[in-house]
């Protein structure tokens, strides 16, 4: 095929894969906003001292999510702050990172960026903390605070400590079922589960949560979801005792009696299989 066809047939996909995105601002207060798209959901701060962002999809929808930004305010975002590193929440980093944004994340996140994308890519964070980090910035702090092996083993949980608002990243999955543990890169549910516990004792009833996939969400909405994966974990660890290996437990379904709902990508089998693949250890 002529090359210039084929660039313009992949133009052309990409044009329209991109364009499918609905993208939607939700605002929060004056200055906080979340941009739903394609991928994790991004927040977004604007004021008096320019522009940050948390979480920033995936790389070809930079463009897109760079128009948005702008539409609240003019200019690239100064910082962008990644909650843990996987692609469908750190794929912008290098169209924001060339745009000049400074990215920070949990060292172990630059260590996981450094592994897929090499040492001198502009994915990688130009700014890592080990505990927490706070930003001081648009008269707000933001605190950034790390959760050891909960989704992964690079979380960050961001609180936007004046505006009472949260952004916990892939801690939260606000779909209605359970969250993916990403297991292979650290997660845990124990895990999960303790920096969950940690983070709603700190919240009140007017503090919003931004999960890291779904709808806005509120205190009472986290607690039910956390008595959720309680409830997964407890019946993973009883069948424990019947079934032994991870073909039996997905055999056995001891999942089944919550009847949550599951997506294409973390179906019922594969939950249980990362549930009782991280119970099994702890
Ligand atoms: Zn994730």
């Amino acid at each position: 095929m002529n090359y210039v066809i084929k660039v313009i047939i992949v133009f052309l996909i990409f044009g329209f894969s991109a364009k499918a995105v609905d993208f939607r601002t939700h605002k929060l207060t004056e200055q906080v906003h979340v941009l739903f798209g394609q991928g994790g959901n991004i927040a977004i701060h604007i004021g008096d001292d320019g522009t940050y962002i948390v979480d920033d999809q995936f790389a070809k929808l930079s463009a897109q999510i760079k128009q948005q930004i702008s539409a609240l305010k003019p200019g690239s975002p100064e910082f962008v702050i990644n909650t843990h590193f996987h692609g469908d929440h750190t794929g912008g980093n290098e169209a924001f990172s060339l745009a000049g944004s400074h990215v920070i994340a949990h060292d172990n996140v630059h260590k996981r960026l450094v592994k897929k994308h090499g040492k001198a890519s502009a994915y990688l964070p130009r700014v890592s903390f080990d505990n927490t980090l706070t930003l001081h910035f648009n008269n707000e702090q933001a605190h950034i605070a790390h959760f050891a092996h909960a989704h992964t083993d690079g979380d960050a949980v961001v609180t936007f400590t004046k505006a009472n608002i949260v952004h916990m990243g892939d801690l939260y999955f606000n779909l209605g079922g359970l969250p993916f543990v990403d297991v292979d890169s650290g997660g845990s549910v124990d895990g999960l589960l303790k920096a969950l516990h940690h983070i709603v004792t700190a919240l009140d009833d007017n503090s919003v949560v931004i999960p890291g996939h779904g709808a806005v969400s509120n205190k009472a909405e986290l607690l039910q979801y956390i008595a959720r994966v309680e409830q997964a974990r407890t019946l993973i660890l009883n069948a424990m005792t019947q079934a032994a290996t991870q073909e039996e437990m997905v055999k056995f379904d001891p999942l089944s009696p919550l009847n949550l709902p599951y997506t294409s990508w973390l179906p019922k089998e594969r939950v249980t299989q990362l549930f009782y693949r991280s119970l099994k250890k702890e």
